[in-house]
């Protein structure tokens, strides 16, 4: 039975470690996976995820489920954290946290949610998009269309953007990215924010925001606010979040599913299938991660902790931002580069070609994606002049 099978190519990405890992250069340069990477290029484990681990192992009565929903307390600092503590959505009681297997997991449920529950819908994605985005809502069965995001240059075309989510059929789901867009890094304005709210609103669409890097932008405030701006100007949002970049805790798989609804009573019943949604999907979410999440949360030193690292994560992406450009002006590439230095988040659309990427590959060993994506937590004091001349060397 099994005879027939096709072997498919494997994840891009993943390639392109291994090419990686088998590039025996010394000054060799990863700027192409997706995490985020220390001074040292390590993926730290956070100090308050290890205080609050160590505090697990002392602490932890039992390892039995925790419920389709996940564990309440993590939801509930989740929607506090997503929302905004005061958030009048809270206090109307209309938002709902399921627990998911990282935003993977939530976004999963988010398809599967839409597929079961508004059959028909069609899922609007930007153009380009975090690739995953097209398996996970292809694989639920949704019909995927496109609106665009950048324009022949690399470069945000929100005037596209915005034409294409005015002609998107009532009723649809758009697909938005709250902060640091994968794989661009470009963001919207506030001002931006408010036209999409706009649009979404005339046209009775169904916002889908993915919330994978809170915190990694400007801050965890300042991130959530389109998210927060949908939420309290629109009767129906749905939210996809993830601990996995913020607590760097990529491999315990933490995320959630918020529906927001009109009202308790439309929440409830959204609620009520979603438990069912996950049940059919895994049962029951991890317990680990959620229980990190919620010990710092319930104890205000860890929380001060996290915070604190965070911001420093989120400080060295934005300064290896400036740097890279101050580091290319010396080549008279600074403008031309100038925009790297507006986008947030880890990754970068740059602006060099599948040409460039090949050359930097081929001649330099630093490696990218093709789409000229690069992860801007990659760069260090060490090898932001090697990138840098070697980038002059292959644009020229
Ligand atoms: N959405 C976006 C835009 C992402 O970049 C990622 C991670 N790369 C995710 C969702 C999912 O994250 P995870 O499943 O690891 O929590």
């Amino acid at each position: 039975m099994f005879e027939p099978i096709e072997r498919v190519p494997g994840d891009a990405i993943l390639g392109l470690i291994e090419a990686f890992n088998n590039d025996s250069n010394p000054d060799k340069v990863d700027l192409g996976v997706g995490v985020y990477r220390d001074e040292q290029g390590i993926t730290p484990v956070m100090r308050a995820v290890k205080a609050a681990e160590q505090q697990l192992i002392d602490d932890e009565k039992t390892k039995a489920y925790i419920g389709s929903h996940g564990d309440p307390e993590y939801g509930h600092f989740v929607l506090e954290t997503v929302l905004g503590a005061n958030s009048p959505v809270l206090a109307a009681n209309r938002a709902s946290a399921t627990q998911s297997p990282g935003g993977t997991g939530a976004l999963r449920l988010a398809a599967d949610f839409i597929a079961s529950q508004l059959p028909g819908k069609s899922i609007w994605l930007s153009d380009p998009t975090w690739p995953n985005h097209l398996g996970v809502f292809s694989a639920a069965g949704l019909n995927l269309e496109k609106y665009p995001y950048v324009d022949a240059d690399n470069r945000l075309d929100f005037d596209g953007m915005l034409a294409a989510l005015k002609a998107i059929p009532e009723g649809d789901v758009v697909l938005l990215h709250a902060c640091c867009h994968n794989p661009t890094g470009f963001d919207l304005s506030h001002e931006q924010w408010q036209q999409v709210l706009d649009v979404v609103r005339d046209r009775g669409l169904l916002p889908l925001v993915d919330f994978a890097y809170q915190g990694f932008g400007d801050g965890l405030d300042e991130d959530a606010f389109g998210v927060r701006l949908l939420a309290e100007n629109l009767d129906e949002v749905i939210i996809t979040q993830s601990c996995s970049k913020n607590f760097g805790i990529y491999r315990e798989r933490t995320g959630c599913f918020i529906a927001i609804a009109r009202n308790s009573e439309d929440m409830e019943d959204v609620r009520s299938q979603l438990a069912i949604t996950a049940r059919e999907n895994y049962s029951n979410p991890p317990a680990h991660g959620s229980a990190i999440v919620a010990t710092i949360f319930n104890s205000p030193e860890l929380t001060a902790m996290w915070r604190e690292e965070l911001g420093e994560m989120r400080g060295r992406i934005n300064q290896l931002r400036q740097d890279f450009v101050a580091a290319l002006a010396p080549h008279g590439l600074d403008q031309r580069f100038a925009h790297v230095a507006e986008q947030r988040g880890m990754f970068s659309y740059t602006g060099l070609t599948a040409d460039h990427v090949a050359q930097l590959r081929d001649k330099h060993s630093i490696y990218m994606v093709k789409s000229g994506r690069a992860n801007v937590a990659g760069l260090s004091k060490d090898n932001l002049d090697y990138v840098c001349n070697a980038i002059a060397d292959v644009v020229k």
